[in-house]
């Protein structure tokens, strides 16, 4: 489904399909590009980050605006964006009333956005500024929505093994092919962002979702950098909770921990019966006393795959109990525009 090119494709197979990508969606009375960058606790990165990013931005020759979602720093992001703001042209500044997570930042920013292409991209300069003139030719190309995967990825090991285990996953459950799910330097058409926004399952992936709204999608590969500043917001914990697609919510924690639980018992229960065959094999069939521990390893066992049959029924109830309270993915507080670039 989604087609692969070299960089220097940027040769997308030409000669578009789709001249008018957004599907007549774009009402023409924003700017041609909006880049939207989610920030969390990114004090140290915004100078640099703006620096390169106008810097490619004053050479492409598209109209543009850059969307700067605050999504509830507790440092001096909030300040440092508004002095920005008010200096440079273009910027639009949105502050969300909490800390919301990067998805829901994205899409808070997507709802402000008013370009006709929209490329994401993190704040921390792990995805080159540089990058963005080659998602703008895909996009000229007829292109409607822009992946991209990174090459040399520079990120923990754990990290990039926890990606490759995700993206194997996500593409055999889901049947969406695409190589990097992570990389959030991306491009989007209008009408793939107003289809993600109009969709109630948005708590889901944005880059898997957006696939569902593409007709004519690429993949390119970008390059891909050290966070420039900071910590990753990533906890092992976070990342956990990403891979199961969740949001937060109070209620849905037990339902996890049931799911964990039963992971464990069950994994207990197998390395029972490894002992026990060892322990056999070692001691002979005296041992054993007739079967009885035998019958604990197979009680362990089914237990436990009870309780993750359990915790992954909790998942999905999980997920209609958030559909039926339709809560808000992010609440906007404040949203400050500079004159136009
Ligand atoms: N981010 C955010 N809200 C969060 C966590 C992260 O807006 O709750 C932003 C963060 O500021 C950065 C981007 O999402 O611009 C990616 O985060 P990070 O670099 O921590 O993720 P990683 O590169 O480790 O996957
Ligand atoms: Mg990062």
């Amino acid at each position: 489904m989604i087609q692969e090119i070299e960089r220097e494709c940027t040769t997308c197979p030409g000669e578009s399909r789709h001249d008018n990508a957004d599907n007549g969606i774009y009402d023409g009375k924003g700017p041609w590009l909006s880049v939207v960058i989610p920030m969390y606790n990114e004090e140290e990165n915004i100078q640099p980050l703006f620096r390169r990013l106008f810097a490619v931005l004053d050479e492409v020759d598209v109209s543009w605006e850059v969307v700067c979602v605050n999504d509830g720093s507790s440092d001096a992001t909030a300040e440092l964006l508004l002095a920005e703001a008010g200096r440079r042209k273009g910027t639009v500044v949105v502050e969300l009333a909490r800390n919301f997570g990067q998805h829901a930042a994205v899409m808070a920013g997507f709802s402000v956005s008013r370009g006709r292409w929209i490329i994401t991209m993190d704040a921390d300069l792990q995805n080159p500024p540089e990058e963005i003139p080659a998602i703008i030719d895909c996009f000229q190309k007829g292109h409607d929505l822009v992946g991209t995967y990174r090459v040399a990825r520079h990120d923990t090991a754990f990290r990039k093994w926890a990606s490759r285990l995700t993206n194997r996953i996500i593409t055999r459950i889901s049947g969406i092919k695409l190589r990097d799910f992570g990389c959030m330097l991306r491009g989007y058409s209008r009408a793939v962002v107003q289809g993600i926004l109009a969709n109630p399952e948005y708590r889901t992936f944005i880059p898997a979702l957006a696939t569902f709204f593409a007709g004519n999608p690429v993949e390119i590969p970008v390059r891909h950098e050290d966070r420039a500043a900071g910590r990753s917001k990533y906890s092992i914990l976070k990342l956990f909770s990403l891979q199961l697609d969740l949001m937060t919510g109070f209620s849905m924690w037990p339902l996890r921990i049931l799911f964990l639980v039963g992971s464990g018992l069950a994994v207990t229960g197998i390395l029972l019966a490894a002992l026990l065959v060892i322990m056999r094999i070692a001691l002979g069939p005296g041992w054993g006393a007739q079967g009885v521990f035998t019958l604990f390893a197979a009680l362990f066992f089914f237990v436990g795959a009870q309780f993750f049959a359990l915790g992954l029924l909790g998942e999905y109830i999980g997920r209609i109990f958030q559909a039926v309270r339709k809560r808000p993915a992010f609440i906007v507080g404040n949203i400050f525009r500079s004159p136009p670039a």
